[in-house]
Order: C-alpha cells, then structure tokens, then sequence
C-alpha cells in the first residue's frame, strides 16, 4: 500500500496464476500447458517473420489472422475478435458486455479470473453453487442476472456440459449475455460455435494455449454476433489497438494449418488422460470424469494439501486449491507419458 496508489487499486483482489519455478527437470503439471509442444509449422512461421518488417506495427485488427479463424469455424470475420491471450478477450468482455443492474453468473467452482475482473470493472458477481457432482445445473441460470459465464469443460473440475444444456441457459436468458470460455473445448468436448447464429446473446471465447500448445504466444479469441464482436472492439481500440504482435500473428495462423498435428496432440492428451484417470482410481483416488487436459481429484483418505506437498519435495508440481469444497482436491495436469509415469510413482511413494 502506498500513498501513490489510486482508491481503484488499494481494492483490487488479483488473480494468483499458478507458479512458474525456474528449476530443471520438475515434473510440471500445475497450469495446464500442453506436453507436446507447437507445430513446427508454428515455430518456422514465426521465424519468417524476424525480419526488417518488425519495424512497422502489426494489423491493428489481425484481418488474416480473423480471416483464419472465421473460415476454420464457418463464420464470418466480423464475427471474430481477438486478444492478446483469452484472458484480455474476457477483461474485454467484461467491460463491454455485462450489465450492472443485476450480478452476473458463474458457478462457485470455477475459473477464478471470473471474480478478479469484477473486482476490477466494477461488475457484482454471484456465485452459483455447482451441484453435488460438480455439475453445472443449467435451471440455476434462469434467475435475474446482468450476464453469465461459465467454462465448457468447467474449470477446476473438468466437466463437460453438452449443447443442449447451454441451449437451455441462453433461451432463458434472450437479453443477457452468456459467455462459454472454450479453453478445454479441443479434448474431447463439442464446440458452441456451431450456435453463434441462432443466438445473437452467445459469445464463445477460445484460446491457444492449451489445446494448440502456444501459452507463451498469447492469442486467444472470441466468435459471437456482429453486434458484441463491435463492442469488443470499441473497449479495445480504447486500450490497447495492437494486442498482437507479428509473430503471434504468424504463430497462429500457422497453427490452425496443421490440423494433423492439433489432432493428435488432442489424441495424445486425452489416451494419456484415460491411463492417468486409471492409475489415480487404482490408487485410491476419486477423478471427476474429465473432458479437459487436466483432471481433478481427491483421495479418499489421504489429504489434498499433504499429497501436493508430498510429490512436491520429489519435484512434481500439482495444483491445490485452498478453498472450499474443493480444498481435498489436486487438479493435474497431463504430460507427456514419462510425465504421468512419474507421477505416478510419486503417489505409490506417498
Ligand atoms: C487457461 C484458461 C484461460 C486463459 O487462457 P489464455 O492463456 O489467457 O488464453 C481462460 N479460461 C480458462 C478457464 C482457462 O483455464
């Protein structure tokens, strides 16, 4: 706290993301990054573009990029907005599309970067508590609100919602906003883009982080109706008009040209999920049934904090989350099968 800081910033409550240790050889599987790494294709179009034209600043709208991603998704470029990251896309959107009449929505357990950009735009959030499996009920999202968001598959916990239940949340709610963030869509879930034009209320955020294995690129995106892809852009191009750079405007488009590689990447994850999903029941673990890269789970009788801390003196970093309802839980990310082997093993040793 300092007498310099403005009234805004002395209340602000900050997203803590999960660490980063400078140490060779841990076992990372705290933040869900994807084990395979990005296509090569990713990495040589990003090496075309070092060159002299770094000078000059990027596409302030990222029109090829747009153009990519509309046609990858059989929509129209107006209907793409893009972000350094899907975290500036829902910052974004959180100023430029919810209401403050009412609170908007999110479950209880859920991305905590939901509560963070309330704090920071002046939005009332309320939680709505996830039913005893961790579920998603959508007949809790029929209640006044000034928007919802919620992540398909849900972070922590994994679990997936099908199409027809976000049907049932948006037709309840024709004059609100309802934003599914897609991050985990690619392992194995069933995308809500394929609704964006028979909802003009539905904005779907996605990034490639995860799924296209780029976290350090920073492109994320969000494909909705004209009309909210313009609101976004007013609050863009009155913070920042270049979110991203050259490269990242490279790295991405390239990515979405090599499908192989997306897809097996996906496959890979998600076999090594199933084996890792096997072990951990094996072991004495309940797993919440994922379709996301990581899982989330808890032993039924040895304590989340002390298993995390457990495999932590072996180098094996895990997530733990001090909160209730979920303080029993580890969220783990998949890696690569000599990953997921030594985790497993750390466990056994526990
Ligand atoms: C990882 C994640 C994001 C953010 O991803 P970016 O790296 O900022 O694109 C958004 N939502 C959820 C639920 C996530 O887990």
């Amino acid at each position: 706290m300092s007498k310099f800081w403005s009234p805004q910033v002395k209340e602000l409550v900050p997203y803590v993301p999960g660490e980063q240790p400078k140490i060779p050889n841990l076992v990372k599987l705290n933040t869900n990054e994807n084990p395979y790494g990005p296509s090569p294709k990713v990495i040589a179009a990003i090496q075309a573009e070092l060159n002299d034209s770094l000078r000059l600043y990027p596409d302030p709208e990222g029109d090829t990029l747009r153009q990519t991603l509309a046609d990858y998704h059989s929509v129209k470029p107006e209907q793409v907005f893009l972000g350094n990251g899907s975290d500036e896309v829902l910052a974004h959107l959180f100023y430029a599309l919810f209401q403050h009449d009412q609170p908007i929505l999110y479950p209880d357990i859920t991305y905590s970067f939901y509560p963070v950009y309330c704090g920071l735009y002046n939005v009332e959030g309320k939680a709505v508590p996830l039913t005893d499996s961790f579920e998603i009920n959508p007949e809790d999202y029929t209640q006044p609100n000034g928007g919802i968001i919620f992540p398909n598959p849900n972070a922590p916990t994994g679990r997936y919602m099908g199409l027809e239940y976000i049907e049932t949340i948006l037709q309840a709610n024709p004059e609100r906003v309802v934003v599914v963030d897609e991050a985990y869509i690619d392992f194995g879930g069933e995308t809500a883009i394929k609704l964006v034009d028979l909802y003009p209320n539905l904005l779907v955020t996605q990034t490639l982080s995860k799924a296209r294995s780029l976290a350090g690129l920073r492109v994320g995106f969000a494909i909705g109706h004209p009309d909210l892809i313009e609101a976004l852009n007013r609050v863009k191009n009155s913070f920042n008009s270049y979110p991203l750079d050259r490269l990242a405007l490279a790295g991405a488009k390239a990515a979405y040209e090599d499908e192989e590689w997306f897809r097996k990447s996906c496959e890979g994850v998600i076999s090594e999920r199933e084996r890792v999903t096997q072990s951990l029941e094996g072991l004495g673990f309940e797993v919440l049934p994922s379709k996301a890269n990581f899982v989330f789970a808890r032993h039924t009788e040895k304590s989340g904090e002390d298993l995390a801390q457990g495999l932590r003196e072996q180098g094996i970093i895990v997530r733990h989350f001090n909160k209730p309802r979920i303080s029993e839980f580890l969220r783990i990310t998949i890696g690569t099968a000599e990953q997921n082997d030594a985790l497993i093993r750390g466990f056994q040793s526990l």
